[in-house]
């Protein structure tokens, strides 16, 4: 049997009763950093053999992990901190055990998102987990087209590093909206800053972010976004349009005018071609020398 077990994102407190059974009791124990794993174990004074299973090894690790579980054996799959297979390479071992048609149980425990989420005050009746946003600049694309209309809570993961490249980067598509940038949960130094994406750059840029950060983002609101309402000047379109090809451009994305015309309407909730047409009024007077 393959055990899934939750583990804490930063308090031991956190692990069940469940989880430490699990532990003691399996044959073997697939961990993301084995080293990591040891403190752990150490601190609740289990010892069992461990095999590491990561984003490197997985391809060849996963087949010796199933072939143990065909001969029987119960393996508890483990990640660094929280839920194996939320953001972490357990999703494929998961996979492939359900593939084979072996038993799989859980263990739930602690993610770090839903823990953000329900702190974030947001609503959360309706949520999207996006996990990291990344470098790829198609993925990054396909994230920004999503979240200039999207209404549903968005959460997503992000390195300290990172941090502030990604609160820039999502100033060109969600305004004003509430954004709560979740650190260190569960930890001495947990913090919960809600505010604006301007607020938090502006806190960011005083403040190295260290730690472990989770972002929570509001949904768009559905009225204005059903509504025509906004009203936009041909300035407005053309101004929001350079931003976002000027942060485009920061962020190393080289897209057609046409996408970038598409974010821009869905921006201000106005048709595509009511925008393309207001973006070449201005862009031909600026063009024409004026
Ligand atoms: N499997 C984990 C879970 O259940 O949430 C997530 C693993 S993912 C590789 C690691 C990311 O989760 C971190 O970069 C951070 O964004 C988030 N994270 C994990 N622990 C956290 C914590 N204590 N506080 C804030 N974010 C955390």
């Amino acid at each position: 049997m393959l055990y899934v077990v939750a583990t804490p994102i930063g308090n031991l407190g956190d692990i069940s009763q469940r989880a430490l059974e699990v532990l003691k009791n399996c044959d073997v124990i697939a961990a993301e950093d084995t080293r990591h794993t040891q403190k752990l174990l150490m601190h609740f004074g289990i010892k069992k053999p461990l095999i590491s299973y990561y984003e490197h090894n997985k391809t060849v690790r996963g087949p010796v992990l199933i072939e143990k579980l065909v001969n029987g054996e119960n393996i508890a799959l483990v990640s660094d901190a929280g839920t194996p297979g939320i953001s972490d390479p357990g999703a494929d071992l998961i996979k492939a055990a359900t593939d084979a048609g072996l038993e799989v149980s859980m263990i739930p425990g602690p993610v770090a998102g839903i823990t953000a989420l329900v702190l974030s005050g947001l609503p959360t009746d309706k949520f999207v987990f996006e996990g990291f946003i990344g470098t790829d600049n198609k993925k990054k694309q396909e994230f920004a087209d999503m979240i200039v209309s999207e209404t549903r809570t968005v959460i997503i993961y992000e390195a300290p590093h990172r941090l502030v490249k990604t609160l820039e980067f999502l100033a060109n598509y969600i305004g004003e909206r509430k954004v709560a940038v979740c650190r260190e949960l569960t930890k001495s130094h947990e913090e919960i800053l809600r505010g604006t994406v301007a607020s938090h750059i502006a806190h960011f840029s005083e403040n190295e972010p260290r730690g472990e950060f989770v972002l929570v983002i509001e949904g768009a609101d559905k009225k204005t976004l059903n509504e025509e309402t906004v009203p936009t000047t041909a300035e407005d379109i053309f101004n929001k349009f350079n931003e976002i090809a000027e942060s485009d451009k920061a962020s190393g994305i080289r897209r057609k005018k046409n996408d970038i015309i598409k974010d821009v309407a869905a921006y201000f909730n106005l048709p595509k071609n009511k925008v393309y047409d207001m973006y070449e009024e201005v862009n031909q007077q600026t063009q024409g020398g004026l």
